[in-house]
């Protein structure tokens, strides 16, 4: 867990300012990944119990805007976010009841995949889901 002095080095290294509703969507981003958005409104609360809803949104929105966390939303899957950026890592997904696990990505930088006929597109990036069952949803 990065400490509140990292957090706000991330923030600044952006040119965001500092902002308490900030900070605790940020921590709670990093110690629940891919938390839906009631679930951080929870989290974020236990720190600062008189943040808005509003103001979890805007956070949520500003930080994935400025690329400290990511949104994912798996098909049938509300937004989830995660603070692990960057490293172009996939995700494995429960059919049953939508699990989710981080899985290093098999070749590394992104496009991950090439495609078979690019059709002129500079492309960046492939997003691959895996799909499956669970360790609970299996037995
Ligand atoms: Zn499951
Ligand atoms: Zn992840």
């Amino acid at each position: 867990m990065p400490t509140a002095t990292e957090f706000q080095q991330m923030l600044r290294g952006v040119s965001l300012r500092v902002t308490a509703p900030r900070m605790a969507v940020l921590s709670a981003v990093h110690e629940n990944p891919h938390a839906d958005t009631d679930s951080i409104i929870r989290a974020v609360r236990d720190r600062l119990a008189a943040v808005s809803h509003q103001a979890v949104y805007d956070s949520l929105h500003t930080l994935t805007a400025v690329g400290l966390i990511r949104c994912i939303q798996p098909l049938g899957s509300v937004a989830r976010y995660e603070t692990r950026v960057g490293d172009n890592h996939h995700h494995v997904v429960c059919r049953d009841c939508g699990a989710i696990a981080d899985v290093d990505c098999a070749t590394g930088p992104a496009p991950c995949l090439t495609a078979t006929d690019d059709h002129g597109f500079s492309i960046d990036e492939a997003e691959v889901i895996y799909w499956g069952r669970c360790p609970a949803c299996k037995s």
